[in-house]
């Protein structure tokens, strides 16, 4: 565990999309997780800069999260999430947005914009998306046998 983590009821790990962050221990509903950290620069100097790691604070302010020491930045995009960002002054926080459970990855709605440009090429890898596409892999599956089974029975009655 890292020194920034210690204490925390959070640890970065190995998530579907790389790193992620977990809960270590129960969070009930509504508990400040994590600040998202970063210089603050202008929005000017923000289209300059193009990382993933930007987080639009208002119409002039851009906080830059990219440094390591901003373990916010390892929380993942979640289309049914489990936190929610919330903003105090010009200080990004994350709470959590329901009971969150020790294991549970935790993760927020990074919002339209950016999904649409970096994640909906790549395809969601939120627990959410993952079980949809499980749903949609068994329809198939079962789609399959029963065309399958209608088959052989036409070759049964002849
Ligand atoms: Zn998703």
């Amino acid at each position: 565990m890292s020194k920034a983590s210690r204490g925390r009821p959070y640890r970065v790990g190995r998530s579907r999309t790389g790193l992620g962050l977990f809960a270590t221990q129960f969070i009930s509903k509504g508990r400040f997780i994590v600040r998202y950290t970063g210089p603050r620069i202008t929005n000017d100097e923000a289209d300059k800069r193009d990382n993933r790691y930007l987080f639009e604070l208002n119409n002039r302010w851009t906080i830059d999260g990219t440094t390591r020491k901003n373990i916010a930045r390892y929380i993942n995009h979640s289309c049914r999430p489990n936190a929610e960002v919330y903003f105090v002054g010009h200080a990004i926080k994350i709470r959590a947005r329901r009971n969150i459970q020790p294991g549970e990855e935790i993760g927020y709605d990074y919002g339209r914009d950016y999904f649409d440009s970096f994640i909906k090429p790549k395809g969601c890898k939120c627990v959410k998306c993952m079980e949809k596409r499980r749903e949609e892999r068994r329809a198939k599956r079962q789609a399959r046998r029963r065309a399958k089974s209608r088959r052989k029975g036409t070759r049964k009655r002849r």
